[in-house]
């Protein structure tokens, strides 16, 4: 049924209430039926007026009953009883990347108290936890744990208040800017439903938390630590992640959800001297300056106008005073790709501007410019079509077609470290995302009546309640047919 899951937080209140109250059977079955196909259906939005106008004019026979979800309702309940804690507490308590100990710990406890066993420290403060339920298909679902330096602006009840020393001993403000903690709660919310319905599936169930995502770092960091060879390869590989321009209780999904990216730095030697006197030098702002423009052209003349390409300069230092040509620029880049194709082309390409253009202004072959990566290349997260199908079908059957937010069309190039356990592994794999704003106002912004605090504002808040049952309620869907008995 079209948002089912909704409905049913109303089961254990109103719903039967107002089927007891009005005790006429049609009466009660219209009022129902308005209620479940309500597009985008809070329920108070249904006048019970308007159910009993429908009721006058509904021929016998013509309503279906609706289709209950016992998954959707206990999802709602095990959210009243013990998921929303846990989501205020993640929300209140964030820590950074490779610093989330009281988090993991707290995660571990959760899932070991769920039933599973559970190994910490993977990848430094990653955990692994597995529920072994007889001979079937492994199949991982990854949550990311860290929190951003962000101060948080929202004004969430349990908005954070948390300031730690970073890495680098600079006291920063911590928020849970991306949702990560809607993704641990649903992991946690996903294991209770599992580990109460052992008798619908089969296989092992590989639940793990990823530290540093924000850093690029932490899934190659359990990869590092053989996160595989220790607990066995998944046949299957789940994630997801909130999005602020997604309406709430809706998920989507597309076949690249995340880009690859390569961080760059692009160091542009010239010759130094006085800036009166440039014909007696080699100035390095100048050739940087070409370089930063000719890369565009990289984008959009090397590669195919339909293929996904980026290349971003968002830093450029050189000089220290107005008179000076000094004898070095640097830039750094962000360059991004969903192909192994476009991304060769990419690099050469950034290779041949860069030393050419130097060429250009007369630079002596030892000193052209110097490329290097910054930091660890991430690999595109592509789904599996055939697995992306197969979800889609599901959930399109078990939770109707209004689960999808159709409105949705991602933009932007942002990367995701998760590509580093399936990339080139053979591990079909579906990363979805769900929403995390009131669908009003998704639908205001996409009307450009309005805005959405996206991803790492200060004023990131998301409906908690609804992302979080929907992100248990798919992930859960998923799983039951892929480990179905
Ligand atoms: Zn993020
Ligand atoms: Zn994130």
């Amino acid at each position: 049924m079209v948002g089912g899951f909704r409905v049913h937080r109303e089961q254990d209140g109103a719903g039967e209430g107002v089927q007891e109250f009005i005790g006429h059977y049609w009466a009660a079955l219209v009022y129902f039926v308005a209620f479940y196909t309500a597009p985008h259906g809070e329920p108070d939005v249904i006048k019970p007026g308007l159910a009993l106008l429908a009721c006058l004019a509904l021929p016998a026979a013509a309503a279906p009953a609706p289709v209950e979800n016992p998954l959707a309702a206990a999802i709602a309940r095990d959210y009243q009883a013990k998921l929303a804690p846990l989501y205020d507490y993640l929300h209140a308590n964030p820590e950074l990347s490779y610093m989330e100990v009281q988090t993991a710990a707290r995660m571990a406890s959760e899932l070991r108290a769920a039933g599973f066993e559970v190994t910490e420290g993977v990848g430094k403060t990653g955990l692994v936890a597995i529920l072994r339920n007889g001979k079937g298909p492994t199949v991982m679902v990854r949550a990311d744990m860290d929190a951003l330096p962000v101060e948080e602006k929202s004004d969430a009840p349990n908005a954070s208040k948390v300031k730690v020393k970073d890495m680098n001993g600079n006291i920063v403000p911590v928020m849970h800017a991306c949702g990560h903690d809607v993704h641990m709660t649903s992991l946690v919310g996903t294991a209770h439903q599992m580990a109460a319905r052992k008798s619908d599936w089969k296989g092992t169930l590989m639940l793990v938390g990823q530290p540093a995502e924000e850093r690029t770092g932490g899934a190659l960091d359990m990869m590092a630590d053989g996160i595989f060879k220790r607990f066995g390869k998944p046949d299957y590989a789940l994630a997801m992640h909130v999005i602020a321009d997604v309406e709430a209780g809706k998920i989507e999904v597309s076949e690249a959800p995340f880009s690859g990216a390569d961080l760059l730095e692009i160091v542009v030697h010239g010759i130094g001297t006085h800036g009166a006197s440039p014909h007696m030098g080699k100035d390095p702002v100048v050739i940087a300056s070409q370089i930063v423009l000719a890369l565009q052209t990289v984008v959009t003349r090397d590669i195919a106008p339909r293929e996904a390409a980026l290349i971003t300069v968002g830093s450029f230092h050189a000089g220290t005073k107005g008179n000076v040509i000094g004898d070095s620029a640097r830039l750094e880049l962000t360059v991004r790709s969903e192909s192994d194709d476009a991304r060769a082309k990419l690099l050469a390409g950034i290779k041949r501007v860069a030393e050419n253009t130097a060429r250009a202004a007369g630079m002596p072959e030892d000193k052209l410019p110097e490329i290097r990566h910054t930091d660890r290349p991430v690999p595109p997260t592509l789904n599996d079509k055939a697995l992306m199908q197969r979800l889609r079908g599901v959930w399109s059957s078990k939770l109707g077609e209004g689960i999808f937010d159709k409105g949705y069309q991602r933009g932007g190039m942002v990367g995701e470290d998760y590509a580093h356990f399936i990339y080139g592994q053979g591990i079909p794999s579906v990363y979805f995302v769900i929403g995390g704003t009131p669908g009003g106002q998704v639908a205001a912004a996409r009307a450009g009546k309005g805005t959405i605090a996206y991803n790492h504002s200060p004023l990131f808040r998301v409906d908690a309640e609804k992302s979080i049952q929907t992100g248990v309620l798919a992930t859960t869907t998923a799983l039951l047919d892929l480990m179905k008995r």
